[in-house]
């Protein structure tokens, strides 16, 4: 799970506080640089370019900052550790390195400075692995170049382990002029909570959209979340199992390649026809 090499730095961060055992370090704050430098798997942020794929390191600066100001630590031995465990909460954060710098020794031999330096894993602090989820999500499109609206929407997703065929689907209701839809489903692993999935889909659609060149249209691409784990939940936002999946055609058909077992018994005989047709496998090269 851990990408082996991949790693965040902040270095050098600058705080003030009280923090050793003489009398006058316990009167006045001193100066402490710090740094931070994480393990954390960036191969989806390096594919989305979103900074929901990554550890956004300037809220792990400000955390740390926070901490630092907060304690009165007689050690920077104590100090040190809960810098560790603060960036540690970070969900997607595997393992840490921090050095904790006194700017100004209280020794009497000549020295630059003084400073500890640990290393914590995940596993070590006793803190839970990052949840990895399985979701399935319905992509659709009937504006444009529709196969490369879904190939943008299967690249935003992050680690996608199972693609459905394509399936050709006469639009139901809406205006006459609209075209037919091609409609896929996949399956992908994430550490995203549903929400921050949520917004995934609607920063790929929104992405699509920039992209349309030529037709002013309803929708480009809509990418909805089908299911998610065994979760089911309903709020304004975002409801799972989504609302309509189990009466559409196009999603279960698709779902069906890759998930028999999460389709309504019977779905095939049980739902009305709706002119949806197999149109393949999606091409992966532009
Ligand atoms: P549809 O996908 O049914 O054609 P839209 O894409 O216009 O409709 O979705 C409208 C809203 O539905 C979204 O803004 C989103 O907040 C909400 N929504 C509720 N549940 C889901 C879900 N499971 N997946 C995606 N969107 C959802
Ligand atoms: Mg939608």
């Amino acid at each position: 799970m851990v990408r082996m090499g991949d790693r965040i730095e902040v270095n050098g961060i600058r705080a003030v506080t009280i923090v050793g055992a003489l009398p006058h370090e316990r009167e006045i704050p001193q100066p402490l640089t710090i740094d931070v430098s994480f393990d954390v798997d960036l191969r989806d942020a390096g594919r989305s370019d979103e900074l929901g794929d990554t550890v956004h390191y300037g809220l792990v600066a400000d955390r740390v900052v926070a901490v630092v100001e907060e304690s009165k630590d007689i050690l920077l031995e104590r100090l040190v550790a809960r810098i560790a465990d603060e960036v540690l909460a970070f969900d997607r954060v595997e393992a840490v390195d921090v050095t904790l710098t006194k700017v100004r020794p209280p020794i009497a031999v000549d020295a630059v400075n003084t400073a500890v330096k640990i290393r914590r894993t995940r596993a070590e602090a006793d803190m839970p692995a990052q949840t990895v989820h399985r979701a399935y999500i319905a992509l659709g499109s009937n504006l444009g170049d529709r196969e490369a609206y879904l190939r943008l929407g299967v690249r935003g997703l992050g680690h996608v382990t199972k693609l459905s065929n394509v399936y050709e689907t006469d639009p139901v209701g809406g205006p006459d002029d609209q075209g037919a839809y091609l409609n896929m489903v996949v399956e992908i692993e994430t550490s995203l909570d549903p929400f921050a999935l949520l917004r995934r889909c609607q920063r790929i659609e929104a992405e699509a959209m920039r992209q349309r060149v030529v037709h002013w249209g309803p929708r480009t691409l809509d990418v909805d979340i089908v299911l998610f784990d065994d979760l089911e939940m309903t709020s304004d936002e975002l409801t799972i199992p989504h609302p309509r999946f189990a009466e559409r055609r196009f999603v279960l058909a698709p779902l069906a390649d890759i998930a028999s077992d999460r389709c309504p018994a019977d779905w095939e005989s049980n739902l009305a026809p709706m002119g949806v047709r197999l149109h393949g496998p999606l091409s992966l090269d532009d």
